[in-house]
């Protein structure tokens, strides 16, 4: 068979369709149209298959990225899909919502002449087939070991540590405050990039592998953490990060000002059919509204593309710095400005207007100074450039710390960093308590759903070694 790879010389990139703007911006459908199988065979054979994969380097799982294109080039898509999902729990959520322009696309070597392979959508395209055609089952162990693991948190980082320990055969519990499993997957991120009911699927597969979720379980607050330490022979923390930063200025407590969390899981709830009060009173509801959101990053992006589909006014995007100084990724900044969202760049508020319930943020512009210790150019106000914005909602998105988890969890010897994130040996991925592990946002600082996998599948390995060494103990002991 001849090699059906190195295309790139003579076929153009090209992504899944998106769909019509004006369509779009009414619902929360995902925006991008699924790749048929000659789409994907075409795309998959442009890849040159490098003898160094930067692609692979730059992926957080180190994927297999140059065989299951390969493999999806010849048409093996059954292959593909075991290849791919042998380093991802979660293949098919990457390909939606990681950022691939800063990961493996932006990083592979055809990218300097001829547009980088579309790795994502590929890599979404094998796993989606796979659900399709049944090939993908839950992972049950061969033999049971009978012994128990706590995980509490059941975002990407809980989820994939309780997939890899359930596969070998531990008895596995993961115990969530939520009433869904998922975490930011299922309560942060919107609809339009990453649908629920794939989110939805997983958790089915791992009840069916015979993972038990105790939902709405509150560990520190009903649940004492300390009763889930006696309860398991290892116990994972994956809580994530949630305390919202804050802003200051005259008028910040106004009714209508509110922190962007707040007003996605309102909205996700919305989409899930849970009928929120404050949507229905329109306390966390944007709709007829003029809508202002304050930030840069990724969160912001999903915040003014929320209000443009629930209905907006106008929907105004403040950030500081400049469009190439911000954190959110292009793509997405991109598909925000195509839904009619007006980014107000170089400009931060100053203060917030109204009486009983706010009107109008009160804005100054702002200029790029001197870099920083961080090397990033500081932020000066322009003196003297005062303006008004209407506005009767004002979205907070300026990034998360972590609970004082110690505190939460009545753990004083539980030690945090200087950012107050979980102290993790890098090695061993124990905390300072023996037999408890971390991973996961909560130890890196907010960051990415491939980070929050790798390390669950990474504390698995190491939680696994852990309890195979106090087993030995105790044999030995027992001599
Ligand atoms: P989480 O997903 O936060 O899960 C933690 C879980 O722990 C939650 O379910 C929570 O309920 C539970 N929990 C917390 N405390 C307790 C407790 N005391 N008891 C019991 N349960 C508890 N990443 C991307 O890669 N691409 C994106 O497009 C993207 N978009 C994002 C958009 C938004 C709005 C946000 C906020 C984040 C986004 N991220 C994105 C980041 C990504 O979602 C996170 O990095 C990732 O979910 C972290 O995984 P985790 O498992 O560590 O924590
Ligand atoms: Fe790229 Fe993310 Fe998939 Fe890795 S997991 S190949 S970074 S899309
Ligand atoms: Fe293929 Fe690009 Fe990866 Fe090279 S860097 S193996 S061309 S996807």
């Amino acid at each position: 068979m001849p090699d059906p790879m190195l295309q790139f010389v003579r076929l153009a990139q090209a992504s899944p369709e998106k769909r019509d703007v004006r369509t779009r911006r009414t619902d929360f459908e995902e925006i991008y149209r699924d790749f048929g199988i000659p789409q994907a065979r075409a795309q998959s054979s442009r890849c040159s298959q490098c003898g160094v994969p930067f692609c692979s380097i730059h992926c957080p799982l180190s994927n297999n990225i140059p065989d299951w294109l390969k493999l999806t080039a010849e048409g093996r898509l059954e292959e593909a899909y075991e290849v791919s999902s042998a380093t991802n729990n979660f293949p098919e959520i990457c390909g939606r919502i990681c950022p691939q322009d800063r990961l493996c696309e932006g990083n592979c070597v055809i990218e300097k002449g001829f547009e980088s392979v579309t790795i994502g959508a590929v890599e979404r395209f094998i796993t989606d087939t796979a659900f399709e055609r049944g090939w993908v089952k839950p992972k049950k162990p061969r033999r049971e070991l009978g012994i128990s693991v706590g995980i509490i948190g059941a975002g990407p980082a809980g989820l994939a540590c309780a997939e890899e320990l359930r596969r070998i055969g531990y008895e596995v519990h993961v115990y969530d405050r939520y009433d869904r499993v998922g975490g930011l997957m299922i309560y942060g991120i919107p609809g339009f990039k990453l649908e629920k009911d794939i989110v939805l699927r997983r958790w089915r597969l791992m009840e069916e592998a015979g993972i038990v979720f105790h939902l709405g379980a509150d560990i520190g607050g009903d649940l004492p953490f300390a009763d889930l330490r006696a309860r398991h022979a290892a116990v994972l923390v994956a809580t994530g990060v949630y305390k919202s930063r804050d802003l200051g200025g005259p008028g910040v407590g106004l009714p209508g000002i509110v922190p962007a969390l707040d007003y996605l899981t309102v909205s996700n709830r919305e989409g899930l059919g849970d009928a929120p009060a404050e949507f229905a009173s329109g306390a966390l509801n944007a709709a007829g509204k003029n809508v202002v959101v304050i930030g840069g990053g990724d969160t912001a992006m999903d915040c003014v593309r929320t209000a443009v589909r629930q209905g907006a006014r106008s929907v105004k995007c403040l950030y500081r710095r400049d469009r190439p100084n911000m954190p959110g990724s292009m793509r997405e900044v991109k598909n925000a400005e195509e839904e009619g969202v007006e980014f107000v760049w170089l400009s931060g508020p100053e203060a917030f207007l109204g009486e009983s319930h706010v009107t109008g943020v009160r804005a100054i512009h702002m200029h790029l100074g001197m870099p920083d210790a961080s090397g990033r150019q500081s932020v000066e106000p322009l003196d003297g450039s005062h303006f008004n914005i209407p506005a009767d909602l004002v979205i907070k998105a300026l990034g998360f710390d972590p609970e004082d988890l110690p505190s939460a969890f009545g753990a004083e010897g539980l030690e945090v960093s200087r950012w107050g994130t979980l102290k993790v040996d890098h090695k061993s991925f124990m905390t300072s308590l023996p037999g408890v592990f971390a991973a996961g946002d909560i130890v890196r600082g907010a960051s990415l759903v491939v980070w929050g996998i790798r390390d669950g599948r990474d504390a698995a390995a190491a939680m696994h070694a852990y309890m195979l060494q106090q087993q030995t103990a105790l044999a030995v002991a027992a001599e």
